[in-house]
């Protein structure tokens, strides 16, 4: 009796150990993309302050109404996709969601795949590992623990290796769209709810959310990016990447060293941002 459960309980640990590896889940591709605040089209929002190559990454949406009038109001997954990073990162992120879409892009007529990250969240509505379709609540608009005035941090990567860590990665649209002009150009998708493959755990300074483990078979064949993730080349590269980066505990930076003063509350949200990185 006692070497079976010794021979359960080795097994459950190689399982685990499976599961930490790049990985693949299934998804549905994206019917379309949507505004993540006022959905469909943004309306009682604005954004603040937009997309810019090696400065602002992403886009800042406000309530009509300023200040932290939008503090709670509903964020929404701009597309279906699957949950790979729901957890309270701290430093200038706070609570951040990171939903993983695959979509047929209509210039290629080929899966692509994109991460959309939801930061500074009052609140998280979602899982890791968890499947959202557009429209669907992921959170509240926060302010950090008041670090600035309640505003959604919405960003689009092409780059799904990126996770917490911005800092490793290019700023710009080689691994990065201007969230607000790649929503307008995709609002309706191709073969929207189809099932398709996406790659998990693909962060390459980051443990995310895993998945079950997949064979390469289940990959969509036309999709470089999954083939790569999927190959043993691959696994090997993003092990080694880990291996040298160290696996020691990333710093948390306290609160009471992220100084409000200088600047205004948005200047700060950048070079937080930023900091958070290292
Ligand atoms: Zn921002």
């Amino acid at each position: 009796m006692l070497r079976i459960a010794f021979w359960v309980l080795l097994g459950l640990i190689a399982t685990n150990f499976v599961a930490a590896k790049p990985g693949a889940a299934r998804v549905r591709l994206a019917d379309g993309f949507d505004f993540p605040v006022g959905k469909p089209d943004a309306q009682g929002y604005y954004i603040y302050r937009g997309f810019r190559p090696n400065g602002h990454l992403g886009d800042d949406w406000n309530g009509n109404g300023g200040g932290n009038s939008d503090l709670k109001d509903p964020v929404y997954a701009m597309g279906h996709g699957l949950v790979v990073l729901s957890r309270d990162v701290r430093k200038g992120w706070g609570n951040c969601v990171i939903v993983r879409h695959a979509y047929n892009d209509p210039k290629t007529r080929k899966v692509q795949y994109i991460d959309s990250l939801y930061a500074h969240l009052d609140f998280i509505s979602v899982k890791e590992g968890q499947q959202v379709t557009k429209g669907q609540l992921v959170g509240g608009i926060g302010t950090n623990r008041g670090m600035y005035d309640a505003h959604l941090h919405l960003e689009v990567r092409k780059n799904i290796a990126i996770g917490m860590n911005r800092m490793q990665f290019a700023r710009d649209f080689s691994n990065y769209h201007d969230p607000k002009a790649f929503i307008t150009a995709h609002r309706k998708l191709a073969d929207g709810g189809k099932i398709v493959a996406v790659p998990t755990n693909t962060f390459a300074y980051d443990q995310n959310f895993a998945g079950p483990s997949a064979t390469r078979t289940d990959f969509p064949a036309s999709n470089a990016l999954a083939d790569r993730y999927a190959s043993s080349a691959a696994q090997r590269d993003l092990a080694s990447q880990r291996a040298r980066r160290g696996t020691g505990p990333t710093v948390i930076m306290p609160l009471a060293e992220n100084s409000r003063s200088g600047g205004t509350r948005y200047m700060l949200e950048r070079s937080e941002e930023e900091r958070s990185d290292r």
